[in-house]
């Protein structure tokens, strides 16, 4: 009888899945797979200082070194990691190693460490933050979480309660994609947040289109009478940079001033290479 269980069991999944489907399925139980047999990569953006394209510190972000599909950006597989066990084992894999690198660098640098919804509102998600710092050695004030709005938007109890165990050890929090979401008001409201990242959408138009330049004006105005850091996300020529710094961004990122990379391993620890001085 239990042989014929799972048989039919089989089928009914045959039946049931169309081929991006099995694909899914298939990636989510090689991405278990890839954590432990090293295949995964952070690479490493730069963020800079607007006045003058100072190095003020890098967002990691994932890649899969797929043995067969080959470098696989976040957009092709974190949709894979659908259940809350493999999206914490890869959550506290990109944390451990964020840091691990991060205390590596200069001390002036922070790392950025994008967290996802589901994985600040695990319990224990703020343990593994004091035990990645722990383990890494990184002051706590050189760590900034990334968090979505629509994190924020159903924040639960769960993810207040995460939010002020780590912000009282002195990390920080950034709202990523800012003025994307439905909820920017109400989360900067609501969570101790201390960046805002304008979301690279309205980055590439804010030197074409009024309407958007307007609303970027409305954002970083909103950001800095709120004391908050501002970072424009998605910079990638010298018009939108020049645009934000005059209107008063303080900060950015983009193509302009370096692509994510991986980091080399130098003869003093790890280093950094692909930033442009601009
Ligand atoms: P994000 O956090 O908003 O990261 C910025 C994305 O914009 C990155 O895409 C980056 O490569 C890309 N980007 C940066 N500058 C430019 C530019 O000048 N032009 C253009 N066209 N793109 C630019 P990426 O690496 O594919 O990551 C996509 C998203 O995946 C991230 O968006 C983030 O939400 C998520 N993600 C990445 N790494 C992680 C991670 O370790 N954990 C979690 N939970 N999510 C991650
Ligand atoms: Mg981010
Ligand atoms: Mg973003
Ligand atoms: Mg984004």
């Amino acid at each position: 009888a239990k042989a014929s269980g799972g048989r039919a069991r089989v089928e009914v999944y045959d039946e049931a899945l169309g081929p991006d489907e099995v694909d899914q399925l298939q990636l989510e139980t090689e991405l278990r797979h890839a954590i432990d047999s090293g295949e995964l990569r952070l690479f490493y953006q730069p963020i800079v200082s607007l006045a003058d394209s100072s190095l003020l510190g890098y967002e990691a972000l994932i890649r899969w070194q797929h043995p067969t599909r080959g470098l696989l950006a976040p957009g092709a597989f974190l949709s894979a990691a659908e259940d809350n066990r493999l999206t914490s084992r890869l959550g506290a894999w990109v944390l451990h190693q964020a840091c691990g690198d991060a205390a590596g660098w200069d001390h002036h640098l922070r790392v950025h460490v994008n967290i996802s919804a589901r994985h600040l509102a695990e319990p224990g998600f703020g343990d593994l933050v004091s035990d990645a710092l722990e383990r890494s050695g990184l002051p706590a004030d050189r760590l900034e979480l990334e968090i979505t709005e629509s994190t924020a938007l159903f924040a639960a109890e769960s993810t207040l309660r995460a939010v002020s165990e780590v912000t009282e050890r002195g990390v920080t929090l950034a709202l990523d994609d800012f003025g994307t979401g439905y909820s920017a008001i109400t989360a900067l409201h609501r969570l101790p947040i201390h960046t805002v990242k304008i979301d690279r959408s309205f980055v590439a138009d804010v030197v074409t289109e009024p309407a958007t330049a307007a609303l970027v004006q409305g954002l970083l105005h909103l950001g800095q009478g709120m004391g908050l850091q501002v970072i424009a996300e998605g910079i990638e020529d010298k018009a939108q940079a020049d645009w934000l710094r005059e209107h008063g961004c303080a900060m950015a990122q983009g193509y302009a001033f370096g692509r994510p990379a991986p980091l080399s391993r130098g003869s003093r620890g790890h280093r950094v290479l692909g930033v442009p001085s601009h």
